[in-house]
């Protein structure tokens, strides 16, 4: 359920291998390992988590390399990133033009497309900031797990919810 299909992976390793090469990158076991990782991921890891998967496989990986490995693999190209630099970066292989869903409680991200939203102009007062590279849309909100898990809260403790009563 949470990981991209054989042929997409396969698809992505490919790009990755003749980036590699063109780019003169060597294609260390580690590297590749941590690509497969983000290429056959929907979640849109950040690096450790990354680093907790890759780690099941290659036990010798550490925390560094997948650092340097995962910004390598951004500056050939090969992944994007979302989510603002000052807290964990993620980190996306999904190149096609897309957008997500973010829940703002346990953090899923989730790609989706849109030919409505492709098509979105960009104001002319952000043109005025600066060259429109892409638009990309986020959609924050409460996945439907973390509303009925909060649900089954609800109905155990049924004051849990009244959040008027003690404003924060
Ligand atoms: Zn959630
Ligand atoms: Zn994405």
């Amino acid at each position: 359920l949470n990981k991209a299909d054989r042929l997409t992976v396969d698809c992505r390793l490919d790009r990755f291998r003749s980036a590699a090469s063109s780019a003169g990158v060597k294609l260390t076991h580690q590297r590749l390992e941590i690509f497969r990782e983000v290429a056959s991921s929907l979640e849109h890891p950040d690096a450790e988590a990354v680093f907790r998967a890759v780690r099941r496989r290659v036990p010798t990986v550490s925390i560094d390399t997948v650092y340097r490995t995962l910004w390598m693999l951004n500056d050939l190209g090969l992944v994007t990133t979302l989510g603002p630099r000052r807290e964990s970066v993620r980190f996306d292989a999904n190149l096609d033009r897309h957008h997500h869903y973010i829940c703002v409680r346990c953090g899923l991200a989730r790609d989706f497309d849109s030919a409505e939203l492709d098509a979105l102009g960009v104001p002319a007062a952000v043109q005025a900031m600066g060259r429109v590279i892409t638009t990309q849309v986020e959609v924050r909100g409460i996945c439907s797990r973390c509303a009925a898990a909060k649900n089954r809260t609800l109905k155990r403790n049924p004051r849990a919810g009244s959040r008027a009563a003690t404003p924060r």
